[in-house]
């Protein structure tokens, strides 16, 4: 089992949309309570990989603690601050990164302009760091929500990445606005 059930959520996309593989390099923002991160942990596990050990490298980074996941490298810290962001960077030290997936969510007031903008801060910083550390083929899955400010991160993802999808899991509740959008090749910075 895993530790949430987010990690479906995941598992959904992936099959959609064939992100991971053995070998890559993922970072995971939001990771807490670790789900996502098992999920791609399991890929890395399979075929090719040596008796208890990974062939791929996961970087998991949230704000709260969570049970350590063995061979996952986990940065505690806001995405939101520079020298989180900094220590990120340091692990993930130049290589060229596959896939990020980024589950977060700040905590919403229920005020909607200050909660779309506080959503839009993290996708932004999310396509920010991807658009540094992103091979040229990689991709990004980013939660948001529908609503006030949903048009604007769709545009954000079309002009960074060249093929943009937003997708609802079914394991996401019906009712709830959350949907992922997934971008894969980055447009060249012109
Ligand atoms: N994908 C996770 C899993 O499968 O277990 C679930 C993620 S949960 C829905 C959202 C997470 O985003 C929370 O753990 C929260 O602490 C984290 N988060 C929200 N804002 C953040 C920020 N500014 N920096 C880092 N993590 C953040």
């Amino acid at each position: 089992g895993y530790r949430s059930r987010a990690a479906y959520k995941l598992k959904e996309i992936d099959e959609e949309m064939q992100l991971i593989r053995p070998g890559q390099l993922v970072v995971d923002l939001g990771a807490a309570p670790g789900a996502w991160s098992q999920y791609v942990r399991r890929k890395f596990a399979g075929a090719g990989a040596a008796a208890g050990e990974l062939d791929g490298t996961i970087i998991a980074l949230d704000l709260l603690d969570f049970e350590p996941i063995e061979g996952v490298t986990f940065i505690q810290g806001d995405f939101r601050e520079d020298s989180v962001l900094e220590r990120l960077k340091e692990a993930v030290g130049g290589r060229p990164v596959d896939v990020v997936v980024s589950d977060m969510a700040p905590n919403l007031s229920g005020i909607e302009v200050s909660d779309a903008a506080r959503i839009a801060h993290l996708v932004e910083l999310a396509v920010e760091f991807a658009q540094a550390h992103l091979k040229p083929e990689g991709a990004l899955v980013c939660k948001v929500f529908h609503g006030s400010g949903y048009s604007q991160l769709v545009e954000l993802f079309k002009r960074t990445f060249r093929m943009v999808k937003a997708i609802k899991p079914k394991a996401s509740r019906d009712r709830s606005a959350e949907t992922f959008l997934v971008g894969r090749g980055l447009k060249r910075v012109g």
